[in-house]
């Protein structure tokens, strides 16, 4: 599935989901523009790196005067169903980078069958306040994945969890 490629000047549609129950979850972006839609399928980590970067790269652009004032989360949503034939893609290396004339993010991502020296199967631009909506989703899309403590509900992530209930200061009680 290397021939097409699939190029949008504006994503209007940019958005992280996971399908599947707890445990067995699949990660998935939807990215195009209307009803020009492309399905990312990808790793938990990778979507998670993607966040990141995009967060980094936000940071980056405040820091060096680039953007000024808070990036509005302005989430680029799908309006209504997925097109029934919606290409589908295994998604192997990302990257982003910042178009400075349009003053946007851009987003490639290679099929995990591509070589390193073809062009990416996915290119497209998406304004600031739709990237940092996307940061904003798959943080918490993966974040919902994780265990929760069943007594007070926070998150425990790999280096544990030390529990309210355990010392005696439960949030609520200041
Ligand atoms: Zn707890």
């Amino acid at each position: 599935m290397t021939g097409q490629r699939h190029e949008f000047e504006q994503l209007t549609v940019l958005e992280a989901e996971a399908i599947g129950q707890p445990g067995q979850r699949r990660f998935r972006l939807i990215a195009g523009s209307g009803n020009d839609l492309v399905l990312l399928w990808m790793e938990k980590e990778q979507l998670q790196a993607l966040g990141l970067a995009i967060e980094q790269l936000l940071e980056q652009l405040r820091l060096a005067g680039l953007v000024r004032g808070r990036i509005p989360n302005q989430p680029a949503k799908l309006q209504g169903g997925l097109p029934p034939t919606t290409p589908e893609y295994l998604v192997g290396r990302m990257a982003i980078g910042y178009d400075e004339e349009r003053r946007q993010i851009a987003i490639f991502a290679h099929d995990i069958e591509q070589g390193e020296d073809e062009d990416p199967i996915f290119a497209g631009r998406a304004t600031l306040p739709a990237a940092k909506a996307l940061a904003e989703q798959i943080a918490a899309v993966i974040a919902a994945g994780r265990p929760r403590c069943p007594r007070c509900g926070a998150v425990i992530g790999p280096e544990g969890h030390v529990c309210p209930y355990d010392n005696g200061h439960l949030p609520w009680e200041g």
